[in-house]
Formats: C-alpha cells, structure tokens, sequence
C-alpha cells in the first residue's frame, strides 16, 4: 500500500492540523477579548466556545486511535498526560500497522 512509504503517520498529520486550528481559534479568543469593542462580546464568546468544542473533539479523535489488532490507545497511552505520544504507523505494543 503506498501510504505506508509516507514519512508521517495520518492520524499524527491529522492531529497537527486539528491543534493548529485550535491555537488559531485561541489567538481570536484573546485579540477579541484584549478588544474594548463592546458591539465584539458576544463574539468573544463564539470563539471561546468553539475553542472549547474543538479541544474536545479533538481529544475524542484522539481517544479513538487505537491499534486493530491488540487495542492500545495510541495517543492516550496511559492514565497521566506523561502518556501522551504522537501516533505513529506501528502499534508501540505490538508493531502491528495502525492505518
Ligand atoms: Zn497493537
């Protein structure tokens, strides 16, 4: 299969451009809120909440990363945030390939 010569693993392409979202929706966050336009507060809000809803998608996108054949989180891979890794292509348990 040819995606498996590609450098990056997709879920871990996927989750860049997922944070890189996140971070732009948290800068017009702050630029909206650090505003004095009163007529902007209830965008504030929009983004806030957007930001938030985006956070936990893409927690949930992550939790779903699971290798097929043994079943280990990929990016959660234990109960601390010390055990949050990239995904790669290969389980980290078993080797097996993930996508
Ligand atoms: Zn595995």
């Amino acid at each position: 299969m040819p995606h498996k010569n590609e450098f990056m693993s997709k879920y871990k392409k996927n989750i860049i451009v997922f944070l890189s979202v996140l971070i732009a929706l948290i800068i017009l966050n702050t630029l909206f809120e650090e505003s004095l336009v009163e007529d902007l507060f209830a965008l504030t809000n929009i983004f806030y909440w957007l930001a938030m809803s985006w956070g936990i998608f893409i927690a949930v996108y992550a939790l779903k990363i699971r290798c097929p054949k043994c079943h280990s989180g990929q990016v959660f891979r234990g109960i601390s945030a010390f055990d949050i890794r990239w995904p790669n292509k290969k389980c980290f348990k078993c080797n097996e390939y993930i996508e």
